[in-house]
């Protein structure tokens, strides 16, 4: 599969890995928005939220769970962080290989309306 992501995940492009098992790979965005920036990558491709199905309920857990590890090991998980999964055009995704960002390390402001 000629994906950024899969090509990653099988090593085939360097990067600076966060984590990895059987099922994902963690490492870190190429282009940081935040002090911590690592991208949540399941081994499996599937071109994004929208593209997941009931038989990935296990694996999106694990995503979510990995974000939560990472965040520890990176140290931000007192001050907290964000976790964000960009989905299709209006939500901003440029990569169509499912993933989440985990971004911390500063104050990200608020992105939805105030109150
Ligand atoms: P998005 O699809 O909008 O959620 O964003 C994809 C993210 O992947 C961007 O933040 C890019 O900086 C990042 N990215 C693209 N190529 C690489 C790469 N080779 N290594 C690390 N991060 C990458
Ligand atoms: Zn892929």
């Amino acid at each position: 599969m000629d994906c950024v992501f899969c090509r990653i995940a099988r090593g085939e492009i360097p990067a600076r890995t966060v984590f990895q098992d059987e099922h994902l790979i963690a490492f870190d965005d190429i282009h940081p928005a935040a002090p911590v920036h690592v991208l949540i990558v399941p081994r499996k491709h599937i071109s994004s939220l929208a593209g997941a199905s009931e038989e990935d309920v296990l694996l999106l857990g694990r995503m979510l769970l990995a974000a939560r590890d990472v965040a520890r090991a990176r140290g931000i998980e007192d001050k907290g962080y964000r976790v964000v999964a960009n989905t299709g055009e209006h939500g901003g995704q440029e990569v169509f290989h499912c993933h989440l960002h985990v971004l911390g390390g500063m104050p990200l402001g608020r992105i939805l309306p105030p109150r």
